[in-house]
């Protein structure tokens, strides 16, 4: 459902939707619990001091809770050692009990980001960010876990009432969490994908021939609003701190929704959608390990 702005594009209330995808993850959760005597448990690891990250888990662990998914934290010193992570991970993999890992990012330097996320058995792996997982994605196989960001964008669009099929749709970043399982969700859905990166030319001329657009850049509304092509769908990855402090995405929202057909805010956008979409993969692992 979405919001009309009077005159401009409609806004994805990305916030409202995703309380709804948690309200009909409650029921299937209580499900899953009297069919199989137990409740999906999610595993966070946060080994950073990062004041951001310990938000970010918390919230994680706030939002399991409100659906009826169990959660752990495990909070590491900052200074645990490579091995450890990974024995932990060997672990929390061995342990019939959990249905899902995530490793908060970024963790501090001493670990191999890359090693720590391949050590991960796959069927736990609820970020999506596995090759395996992310593998079986690029070959058109949403079977597996599919990273969270993408599948809430996935789903926001779907929520503005746009049809995705033969839309030209324009992807920016190449990122391995967003950008490109992002342009590949959207090619399975059949649109012609283009996806954009630093290096990118004439990228106002690329934007401007977009039905859907999503931004996934990271720098603080970079696409103007004279890019967008009228009516376009506008997916606002973005998480930028402005001059005051204030959350803002990669496009510059209130000269974008003048044209655009629908657009995501920052915040309320694909924020609370990544979330929504961590219990989902978390639900999934627990039916596909265990059975339904
Ligand atoms: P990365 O830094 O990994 O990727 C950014 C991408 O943007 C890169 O592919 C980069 O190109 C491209 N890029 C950088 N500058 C330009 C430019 N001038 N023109 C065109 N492309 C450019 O970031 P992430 O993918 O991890 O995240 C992107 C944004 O999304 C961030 O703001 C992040 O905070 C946010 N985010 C939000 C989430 C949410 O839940 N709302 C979840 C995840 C991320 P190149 O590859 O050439 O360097």
């Amino acid at each position: 459902m979405t919001r009309a702005m009077s005159g401009g594009a409609k806004i994805i209330d990305g916030k409202a939707l995703a309380g709804r995808v948690r309200t009909a993850l409650k029921d299937r959760v209580q499900a899953f619990e009297k069919a199989r005597g137990t409740t999906p448990h999610l595993v966070v690891v946060l080994a950073s001091e990062d004041p951001a990250s310990a938000v970010y888990v918390r919230n994680k662990g706030k939002a399991c809770e409100e659906v009826g998914i169990r959660s752990t934290q495990h909070k590491l010193a900052p200074t645990t050692s490579a091995k450890d992570l990974l024995d932990l991970i060997d672990k929390l993999n061995r342990d019939e009990d959990v249905d899902g890992i995530l490793i908060q990012l970024p963790l501090p330097k001493q670990h191999d980001e890359k090693r720590v996320l391949h050590a991960i058995d796959p069927r736990k792996d609820v970020d999506g960010f596995h090759p395996v997982n992310a593998g079986m994605l690029a070959r058109g196989d949403e079977s597996g876990l599919v990273a969270c960001t993408p599948q809430g964008c996935i789903r926001l669009i779907e929520e503005a009432g746009t049809s995705i099929e033969g839309k030209r749709a324009l992807v920016i970043g190449r990122s391995n969490i967003v950008g490109r399982p992002m342009a590949e969700l959207l090619l399975n859905r059949s649109a012609t994908v283009s996806i954009a990166h630093s290096r990118t030319k004439e990228l106002p001329e690329r934007v401007r021939e977009s039905d859907i657009l999503i931004a996934a850049i990271g720098k603080l509304e970079m696409v103007k609003g004279s890019w967008i092509k009228p009516g376009a769908t506008v997916i606002d990855v973005g998480m930028n701190k402005n001059a005051e402090g204030k959350l803002k995405g990669d496009v510059a929202f209130h000269a974008a929704r003048e044209i655009a057909g629908a657009i995501t805010p920052v915040p309320g956008g694909v924020g609370p959608m990544t979330i929504a979409y961590l219990l989902e993969n978390t639900m999934k692992a627990a039916i596909t390990r265990r059975g339904a």
